[in-house]
This record gives structure tokens, sequence and C-alpha cells, in this order.
């Protein structure tokens, strides 16, 4: 609908604003710089943190309903991103660094002490997403990040203790947000790891 002038008329829906997804997003979302050239990540310890360092920006940064990435205090989705697994470092207090589970096929490398996930590193030459980190950017006091552009594993957030009728409001404010809810990941990433999977069996 358009009205005096050509101005564009919001349509009257419903506006889920109240809804909290993330402190990274729920001001809006971020676009990053495209001359960003990276970052420090630093847990959450307030002396000794762990400091890992990223070069240039991270990609498909997303919104994640999965029990298994880390998540601020209080908040039901993380938010996390990948990088080329070579341009990230640990520079500060390495030590202090654990995986979270050995068997899990992202090694989650957490803070002993803090509990924050500062990267997850595939080990698995042979995984879809071999030779890249998983990584939080909101760690980082640097702006320019790529902000997220999609929101996965949405359902998952009810069996963590989401209430189901919740998931109507959940859904409505990541579409406000632009960023579409799916209950995987997004087609791009599901089509990645599908091509890797018929390249592997000789079928591509
Ligand atoms: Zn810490
Ligand atoms: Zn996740």
């Amino acid at each position: 609908m358009f009205g005096l002038f050509g101005k564009k008329e919001e349509p009257a829906g419903p506006s889920y604003a109240h809804v909290k997804i993330h402190p990274s997003v729920d001001g809006g979302v971020r676009k990053g710089s495209s001359d960003f050239k990276g970052g420090t990540l630093r847990c959450h310890c307030s002396s000794n943190p762990v400091e890992v360092q990223i070069t240039g920006n991270v990609a498909h940064n997303h919104i994640c309903g999965c029990s298994k990435c880390w998540k601020p205090k209080g908040t039901i989705f993380s938010q996390i991103a990948v990088c080329a697994k070579d341009n990230v470092k640990v520079t500060k207090n390495a030590d202090k660094l654990t995986i979270v589970d050995p068997s899990a096929a992202i090694q989650r490398h957490a803070c002993k002490d803090c509990g924050v996930h500062m990267f997850g590193r595939i080990e698995n030459d042979g995984h879809p997403f071999y030779g890249l980190d998983f990584v939080h950017t909101e760690l980082s006091n640097e702006s320019g990040w790529n902000g997220a552009e999609f929101a996965a594993f949405v359902s998952s957030v009810i069996e963590q203790g989401t209430k189901p009728e919740a998931m109507e409001g959940i859904r409505g404010r990541l579409r406000e947000l632009g960023l579409e809810p799916y209950d995987c990941l997004s087609p791009p990433l599901m089509d990645a790891i599908a091509t890797h999977i018929a390249k592997s069996r000789g079928l591509l």
C-alpha cells in the first residue's frame, strides 16, 4: 500500500519487539564493514582472560538455538559465526582452555574458569566444515564484524525448556529482525553439506 507522496505504509502487523533473542541483535542487526581487519575475542574472566585473535571478518554469522553453542547468561539463543581456522590464534592464557566434549564433531575450546567458549574446531578432515572454526564475535570489543544473517535450529530451544507457545513470538521477532528462522541450518549450508556427501560418494 502506498499513501500520499508514494510513501510506503507499513502493514499494521503485530510487533514482537518485546521478545528477546540475543543482545547482539535485540537492538537491530548490524552490518559488517567490508574492510574490517579482525579483532580479539576475550573470555569473561575479570583477570587473566583468554584471548583469541581473529584475522579478517567472519562468515555465516547466525543466531543458533542448539544446546551445544555457548550462550550469554539468561539468553535462549547463541550467536555463532565461522572463519578459516588458520585465521584463529590463541594469544593469551591458552593454558586455561579445555575441550568441552572431546567426542563431539566440533571441539569447543572453553575457558576452565568462566566457561565461555573461545572457538570450536573440527579435527576430522572428512567433515563438510573441516577447515572452519566457530566463534562468537560478541566476545570482541571491535565493531565491523559481519552481523547475523539467519537463525538456525530454532525449534531446538523447546528441548531446553522454552514453551512451545512462545515460538510464534520468537519466529515473529526473528523475521522482524530479518533473520529467517530455520529448524536446521540455512539452505546454502545444508546444500554445502549435501554436496560434500555426494562428492565423497563419487556422485558429483
Ligand atoms: Zn575465562
Ligand atoms: Zn548451535
